[in-house]
């Protein structure tokens, strides 16, 4: 993590507790960030892993020492966080958090005046702090101070509300599954769906740090306790999310798990209805199905390379109303343009609520297409020329470039190829009305860049 003068990551910092990630570190990481901010009002909170009080004490001396005041929110969801910084209008905050990781990883979010991650310009200006040992640390007079915030979950469920129709939704009586993956998703959901009128039935919602009930990446093979729960009570609805608790992934009343994509479309289905003409912000990896759903409703797709800061940052910029990523995280910025598991699943019950149709009929109507992923080994330094030469190869053909190399084809059918910005390899996704050609897509593919790697290596 300190090798290479990078800090930051897709998500903010990441790394082992006490290996790349120790409590010294984390001091340094608060001054830098607290020399970035130059003092103002700071909140700190944290996600229920064992580390992340530890590791909050030590970002906050850090921030005190540069003269930032720390408003301390405790234990939150990653969204909570966020409205927090919008809602009492503060400089920013720290989120210690590593989302979906396992139980030994921790990290460090920071977050602007606006709720929404660093740019990567702002984040390399912590990091040249960092690096240069830039800290300016306050007159001993002039120290940060550390006050209490209560009230961060209560807020955050009031402002959902206010973007569904309750009495709607409170007429139905539904029933629903929370898995809380034994992390923050647990503080504000239950309560918020309670609230909505649901009879709520939660699994994995006692808050512990080791993970015991499941990894906290909402994947659907961790998600089978969720789906068994749903179908065998007889509940309408199914929801898991991840470690910070901002993707959301749902199950429906027959105990299927749902990919992000789906979900994602239906609440963009919905609210193209109901707003023809908006912008939909998404990364080149989702669906078509996306686009289908903007074609048919009259929406207009804006594509972007993957990670949840640039779709934010891109809704920012144009002024866009919806995101969404394949992973479970839906952006809705009435409510704030970062992804939020709690308000996706306010607006999921909003929709059934409002058409009286279950889930399985409502995703059921939508467009279908077969997905399959594959991987090849590809070392890292033959990456960028692999991109270049399989950009050369395909360039007659309708693609696009903005993250990868993604190849649509007549029939609708899309392959695209990444490489992995962790592990020496290629991904590759592709996307078809029938299995066989998204298998055949994936073969054909995994050919043509095995071919140019080999021919890159000899
Ligand atoms: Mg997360």
């Amino acid at each position: 993590m300190l090798s290479s003068r990078r800090l930051f990551g897709t998500n903010g910092i990441r790394g082992v507790v006490n290996k790349e990630l120790t409590s010294e570190i984390a001091i340094k990481i608060g001054t830098a960030t607290g020399t970035f901010f130059q003092s103002g009002d700071i909140i700190v909170g944290y996600d229920a892993r064992t580390s992340s009080p530890m590791l909050a004490k030590a970002v906050i001396a850090g921030l005190n020492a540069t003269g930032c005041n720390v408003l301390f929110a405790g234990m939150a969801s990653t969204p909570a966080l966020q409205y927090a910084v919008k809602h009492h209008k503060t400089d920013g905050a720290v989120i210690i958090t590593a989302s979906h990781n396992p139980p030994e990883y921790n990290g460090i979010k920071v977050v602007w005046n606006d709720g929404i991650e660093l740019s990567r310009e702002q984040e390399i200006e912590i990091e040249n702090i960092f690096f240069d040992d830039k800290v300016h640390y306050a007159e001993w007079s002039k120290l940060g101070t550390v006050r209490n915030l209560p009230k961060v979950i209560d807020d955050y469920v009031e402002a959902i509300k206010m973007h569904v129709d309750i009495a709607e939704i409170a007429k139905k009586h539904y029933h629903v599954v929370v898995d809380a993956a034994n992390s923050v998703g647990s503080l504000a959901a239950p309560c918020l769906l309670r609230e909505l009128g649901c009879k709520v039935t939660t699994i994995n919602a006692d808050i512990d740090g080791t993970f015991p009930g499941r990894p906290p990446e909402p994947r659907p093979e961790n998600l089978k306790d969720l789906a068994l729960t749903v179908k065998a009570i007889g509940a309408d609805l199914g929801v898991a999310y991840d470690g910070d608790a901002d993707r959301s992934i749902f199950v429906d009343e027959q105990g299927e798990i749902h990919c992000g994509d789906k979900t994602f479309a239906l609440v963009e289905k919905y609210f193209l209805k109901e707003n023809p003409n908006e912008k939909i912000v998404t990364p080149v990896s989702s669906s078509t199905l996306i686009k289908d759903v903007a074609d048919a409703y009259g929406g207009e797709i804006v594509w972007t390379k993957v990670g949840s800061i640039t779709v934010s940052q891109t809704m920012k910029k144009l002024n866009a109303k919806l995101g969404g990523e394949e992973n479970g995280g839906i952006f809705y910025d009435p409510h704030q343009s970062v992804r939020d598991g709690a308000m996706a699943t306010a607006l999921i019950l909003d929709i059934m609520a409002k058409t009286s149709k279950k889930l399985s009929k409502l995703l059921g109507e939508l467009p279908k297409y077969f997905i399959k992923k594959g991987k090849v080994e590809c070392p890292n330094e033959l990456k960028e020329k692999t991109l270049e030469k399989l950009t050369e190869q395909v360039s007659g053909l309708n693609i696009s470039t903005i993250d990868g190399v993604k190849i649509w084809f007549e029939d609708k059918s899309n392959i695209l190829m990444r490489p992995s910005g962790t592990e020496p390899i290629y991904r590759l996704y592709a996307e078809a009305k029938t299995e066989e050609k998204a298998v055949q897509l994936v073969q054909e593919y995994s050919l043509k860049l095995k071919r140019i790697i080999d021919s890159l290596k000899s």
